[in-house]
């Protein structure tokens, strides 16, 4: 009778293991895509911005444009009042304003050019970015597909394991079933263990003779005092030897004790 209780738990163990493995792996899910996508929404903000600085830099352009026709002009124009000037007074003035205008002009020139090395080089960082974005677009959209494949297989699976927990449930106590999941939880799922040696293969502490014995009657269900664990005794050495993490003073003598009370 309890045997048939022990090997159920043992199931179940299983079936929880895997359960909270895959429900974990299913909320771990969406992180990956976090990141992908904030580097996505950092790229598109640094583009946005750099775009307007590229707008700007076109506008100053322009304005400099026009401000150098207006200082060409203005020099054409006093070249041209050259040719009618009387006295040596007014070649003199006239003189200045043309260096004057010609100085302005040669300034705007050379802002000019400054201006449209920086869009230039704007152009080309803004072309590298759009290239940057669309190749992350694409990596999110298949990381998106690939996780919603995942994601499916892996909810498919956990409904799968969840109608195996529920064959096995209704047969088993509910205070027991609720303490075995969350030991099974916390204790990286491993919920029931055998007892070797009086040795708690779960936890490996020495029990007290008299609860060993307890678990040796197997007529409740006994959880370990150190580690919670539901304990079993187990009278095959082969399964104790999985279980096992052989301790060497774990005798021959002490099993055969054990077979000869059996
Ligand atoms: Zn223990």
């Amino acid at each position: 009778m309890m045997h048939e209780v022990f090997e159920k738990l043992r199931t179940l163990q299983e079936i929880l293991s895997k359960k909270y493995d895959i429900e974990k792996e299913i909320e771990e899910i969406p992180r990956s895509l976090t990141t992908k996508t904030e580097l996505l929404n950092r790229l598109k903000k640094q583009y946005i911005e750099k775009n307007t600085s590229f707008d700007e830099s076109r506008a100053r352009i322009k304005s400099l444009r026009i401000r150098l026709e207006e200082a060409e002009k203005l020099r054409e124009d006093y070249e041209k009042q050259m040719d009618v000037i009387k006295t040596q007074r007014e070649y003199e003035a006239l003189d200045k304003e043309i260096k004057y205008a010609t100085e302005k002009e040669q300034q705007l020139r050379k802002e000019i050019l400054r201006e449209e090395k920086e869009q230039e080089e704007l152009q080309h960082s803004l072309k590298r970015e759009e290239s940057l974005i669309a190749l992350q677009e694409e990596e999110l959209t298949a990381e998106k597909e690939r996780i919603e494949n995942e994601s499916e297989e892996k909810r498919s699976y956990l409904e799968s394991l969840k109608k195996e927990e529920d064959l096995i449930v209704p047969d088993l106590d509910e205070e027991i079933i609720f303490k075995f999941e969350r030991i099974i939880r916390s204790k990286a799922g491993i919920g029931i263990v055998p007892v070797n040696n009086s040795v708690c293969t779960g936890c490996h502490m020495l029990l007290p003779a008299q609860f060993e014995n307890e678990v040796r009657k197997g007529e409740e269900i006994l959880f370990c005092p150190y580690c919670s664990r539901i304990l079993f005794y187990s009278d095959t050495e082969m399964e104790d030897e999985i279980y096992l993490n052989e301790d060497e003073d774990g005798s021959l003598a002490d099993l055969g004790d054990f077979e000869f009370e059996e």
